[in-house]
């Protein structure tokens, strides 16, 4: 038996924290808790990422050129001019993370045809729904001037653009990756959210390999942290669908939920709205409608694995809750199917999300990492609703915070809480509420482990207490089941 003593906080039953001087710990898990007011160091329930790309994190603090610092375009062609000088030839130059409002400019064909015209070079947006490519890339991928947009994705030739569904063009002829590759990610992009104090999370899409990653890293006993991974049921630019993988739970690996994608992102004006961007103009894409989304969702649904479909505009989300209002309707069942993102609900939107009793998956730090893009792309009215996450708690809906990284730098569930409280216009939700929120793993199908008696020890332990010292408490001891898997 093994006492941490210091300022612990256990959320109870309804999300309100309560102090104790102590936590005990058996066999990794917790066997008391001593009431009263502790001091020193600050112990909290590990937090959840409900949707995060594990894997893709790891890609980018390993094999990619990381982008999402970079702040000009002449900055940009550095970077590249680098990387280009030592990848052997002919290797594709991979990069991730460019926001045009940082830049100052979308990295277009002419521009990276200037910088690297003798390989080609594929750039992914921020959002992940738009990817920027050199015309060495274009003709690899078999795309010239009349090549027409697939359905559900645009070709922007001009730029070198490809949105949405148009990057399946290119999937296709990028170098294949491996099990191994996977699992190298998967261990990298763990370690990283470990030291931030997440000792779960959503991998929030994968395609049957990156699963096969994910199962053989379970059965071995390599998985640190505790993981629900969504399966992609259609694979971008192809009809025909991957099939439904099985059920699985383990300790600490959960297969038991499958992704959908409805339409793009806000930041990048590619959600489905119902009023036309400022600036760019253009309503987004709708990539599904409830027709579709039913159709695909149904063989899930009964056999018992919840939906999880990205959502953000308006016009997507009411596509995706009339889809799951006919599928609770049509087939009822104890799931509970999840909407990622929910960007721009209005409040019809939010009452019937309520009634179908749904989980709803936003991402607060969007409102700092991605505000220049709303309040530059969205129209006026759509403002006080953007993210507002205190109208979807006063709706009264069942929120999970996650960072969605690596879309945005921050993965810290103590920034993206901060940033909870400062919605575009309005008042915002308080960090104790938005940090409950990081710590509920039973919207992924996980179980919830909030460090009551009998639940393993999953904790994370702050220098400083992080209610009353946000900007200052470093995360420097993390312990899932009990045992230290960061110490910073
Ligand atoms: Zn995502």
């Amino acid at each position: 038996m093994r006492r941490i003593p210091g300022q612990v906080y256990v959320p109870d039953a309804r999300g309100r924290y309560r102090p104790y001087r102590s936590l005990w710990v058996r066999e990794g898990r917790v066997a008391g808790l001593e009431p009263g007011a502790g001091r020193g160091e600050a112990i909290l329930p590990g937090f959840h990422d409900a949707h995060v790309h594990i894997w893709k994190i790891g890609q980018l603090l390993t094999d990619l050129l990381d982008l999402r610092e970079v702040d000009s375009l002449e900055a940009l062609a550095g970077l590249l001019r680098e990387r280009d000088r030592v990848l052997p030839p002919g290797a594709w130059l991979l990069g991730r993370g460019w926001n045009e409002a940082r830049l100052g400019g979308v990295p277009n064909r002419a521009f990276l045809d200037s910088v690297v015209p003798g390989r080609p070079v594929l750039l992914t947006r921020t959002c992940a729904h738009i990817h920027a490519l050199n015309s060495k890339a274009l003709a690899l991928a078999g795309i010239g001037p009349e090549t027409p947009s697939p359905p559900g994705g645009e070709i922007r030739h001009e730029e070198g653009l490809l949105l949405e569904r148009a990057y399946g063009l290119v999937e296709r002829v990028l170098p294949r990756r491996t099990v191994e590759d996977y699992r190298r990610y998967i261990l990298a992009g763990s370690r990283y959210l470990l030291a931030r104090g997440v000792t779960s999370a959503l991998e929030a899409g994968a395609d049957p390999l990156l699963l096969e990653a994910y199962r053989s890293l379970d059965q071995e006993g390599l998985l640190p942290l505790r993981v629900s991974v969504l399966a992609i049921l259609r694979p971008d630019g192809e009809e025909v669908l991957y099939p439904l993988p099985a059920l699985h739970r383990s300790e600490r690996l959960v297969v038991a939920g499958v992704k959908l994608f409805a339409d793009g992102g806000l930041s990048g004006a590619s959600a489905a709205v119902s009023r036309p961007y400022r600036e760019v103009g253009g309503q987004g894409v709708l990539r599904l409608k409830a027709e579709e989304i039913l159709e695909l969702a149904l063989p899930a649904h009964r056999k018992g694995f919840f939906v999880a479909t990205h959502a953000i505009g308006d016009v997507a989300i009411r596509e995706v809750l009339a889809a799951y209002a006919r599928l609770y309707r049509e087939e009822p069942r104890p799931l509970r199917h999840r909407i990622e993102h929910f960007g721009l609900p209005g409040p019809k939107e939010l009452a019937l999300a309520r009634s179908l009793g749904i989980w709803v998956v936003p991402q607060p730090i969007f409102l700092k990492e991605l505000r220049e893009n709303f309040v530059r792309y969205l129209p006026e009215v759509f403002l006080p609703w953007c993210y507002n996450l205190r109208r979807m708690e006063e709706a009264g809906l069942s929120l999970a915070f996650s960072s969605d990284a690596p879309v945005v730098r921050e993965v810290s569930p103590v920034q993206g809480a901060l940033a909870a409280s400062l919605p575009l216009t309005g008042r915002g939700l308080p960090l104790m509420r938005s940090l409950f929120y990081y710590t509920r793993p039973e919207a992924s199908g996980l179980e919830a482990l909030r460090l009551w008696p009998g639940q393993p020890a999953d904790l994370v332990v702050f220098s400083e207490n992080p209610f009353t010292h946000p900007e200052e408490a470093r995360v420097v001891r993390v312990e899932v089941d009990g045992v230290a898997v960061f110490e910073g």
